[in-house]
């Protein structure tokens, strides 16, 4: 018997189990909230070399941390990857409304992919882990799942029980409004635009739940991210929130070009969700008319408002990007048909996965050393057909080693670096993400500041690179 096959746990009361096979998961059910970390385990096991196991915390507003849900569950996330300088981050959250259980299936599964494709040598699976990182949490909302599943209640598994959490709270509704607050800034025409979050207090006094993700997303630098919902067959993208003198119409945010190219990265996987004739029986599909999301894609706002979500706060708080997909018709549906869901989304999910390269990324330095985290601002105009410069309102910080990641769709751009105390570097890219994939890479664009004694000092004029010659004309 090879050990490697029947691996073993011997549990520290002297119980022999047998640990869980990998290679021997049923798909066509559901697993419970231990059957899940018990996958997750199995696969940080099997795969130790580029896996990592870990679950979130918070603190609260005594100052104590915490790492538990209200019915003592915790959110347990499996990274792939390594982190290191300029590797983009990525994150999967399923589950968030407890009932909607098709992402965390989909999730663990995309796991045991991953680390099995890994482990064989298939180049695809090798690029998605050796070349960003991967952070898988398959449940946001595990209390809310077991709701969803309480025998002794009438409503399980359906569309409605085990939404909310175990205190009966839509986590989606549950993080800081900064809709709200952008429209506001907007209108005022001040700005800032982005990272509305950055005097946030360590203590959290929302639901647990809530306050773990938003530490997450604060913490980390993420780049990309998606938050999978079930019940329709949409990519969802921002404002989800509408602007307050228009309820109903179409919310763009200043990257609605990109967040349109990365919510078709996902619905042109999925040829039910890209096709207008697979709509659901919500949504007309039952008596013939066609489905309302052209190319399986939506704003937000104009499909219906959405106050203080999580999709838009990761926007408007981070460096992240995210997208709300609706991954299925059925929230909950039987176990036998999960493997038809997986077969509709898995290239989806490497399409979105793999679009983590759009864009360009680099390093700036300042007077030769990297600098600190947050310290330089990545600011993009985007140059239209007719050579007009549009600034696209909506910056990017440098993370750790001061590298730093900005999300671009195909076409040519300004990019400036700005830092305290030098003057402003400004360089030119004409982007195509077709071969940023092929690279499994985004363009490199590096930014010296304060690179000699000119440049250093606040209010000195930006220098602008040669990239730029015949894009700009002087002292646009
Ligand atoms: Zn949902």
């Amino acid at each position: 018997m090879n050990l490697s096959d029947f691996s073993i746990i011997i549990l520290s009361f002297g119980c022999v189990v047998l640990a869980t096979d990998i290679d021997k998961i049923e798909w066509g059910k559901h697993h419970d909230n231990k059957e899940v970390f018990e996958i997750l385990e199995a696969v940080n096991k099997r795969c130790p070399d580029i896996t990592s196991l870990y679950h979130l915390k918070y603190r609260d507003t005594s100052g104590n941390e915490r790492d538990e849900t209200p019915r003592g569950n915790k959110l347990h996330v499996l990274a792939f990857g390594t982190s290191e300088p300029g590797r983009p981050e990525f994150k999967w959250v399923g589950n968030m409304h407890g009932n909607e259980v098709v992402g965390r299936e989909l999730i663990l599964r995309l796991a045991v992919d991953l680390c099995l494709g890994h482990r064989n040598g298939n180049p695809l699976a090798a690029s998605l882990v050796g070349r960003a990182r991967l952070h898988l949490m398959p449940s946001m909302n595990p209390d809310g799942w077991e709701i969803a599943n309480d025998p002794s209640a009438p409503g399980r598994r359906t569309e409605v029980k085990g939404r909310q959490n175990a205190n009966n709270v839509d986590l989606n509704r549950d993080f800081p409004d900064l809709d709200r607050r952008i429209y506001e800034l907007e209108r005022a025409g001040t700005g800032p635009f982005d990272h509305l979050f950055s005097n946030h207090t360590e203590r959290c006094g929302r639901q647990p739940e809530t306050c773990m993700v938003m530490k997450w997303i604060l913490t980390n630098n993420f780049v990309l991210s998606a938050n999978l919902h079930g019940g329709d067959k949409v990519a969802n993208y921002p404002y989800d929130e509408s602007r307050p003198d228009s309820p109903n119409a179409y919310s763009a945010s200043p990257d609605d070009r990109l967040f349109r190219q990365l919510a078709l990265a996902y619905s042109s996987g999925n040829p039910a969700m890209y096709d207008r004739r697979y709509a659901c029986p919500a949504e007309g599909g039952a008596d013939g008319r066609p489905n309302p999301f052209r190319r399986g894609v939506t704003n937000g706002a104009k499909w219906y408002s959405v106050a203080s979500g999580m999709q838009d706060f990761n926007y408007l708080a981070s460096n992240c990007y995210e997208i709300t997909v609706e991954l299925g018709c059925k929230k909950y549906p039987p176990g036998n048909e999960l493997p038809r869901y997986w077969e509709e989304n898995r290239q989806a999910l490497v399409n979105y996965m793999s679009a983590v390269h759009f864009g360009i990324k680099g390093q700036v330095t300042k007077a030769g050393s990297p600098v600190a985290k947050g310290a330089a601002v990545i600011t993009v105009d985007r140059i239209d057909t007719d050579g007009s410069v549009l600034p696209i309102l909506h910056n990017v910080n440098t993370g750790a080693h001061g590298y730093y990641h900005r999300l671009l769709t195909d076409g040519p751009f300004v990019v400036t670096a700005n830092a305290p105390g030098c003057a402003p570097v400004t360089k030119c890219v004409m982007i195509d993400n077709g071969v940023n994939l092929e690279r499994w890479s985004a363009r490199q664009v590096d930014f010296h500041l304060c690179a000699d004694a000119a440049a250093t000092g606040s209010g000195k004029p930006r220098q602008i690179d040669s990239s730029c010659e015949g894009v700009l004309v002087d002292g646009e």
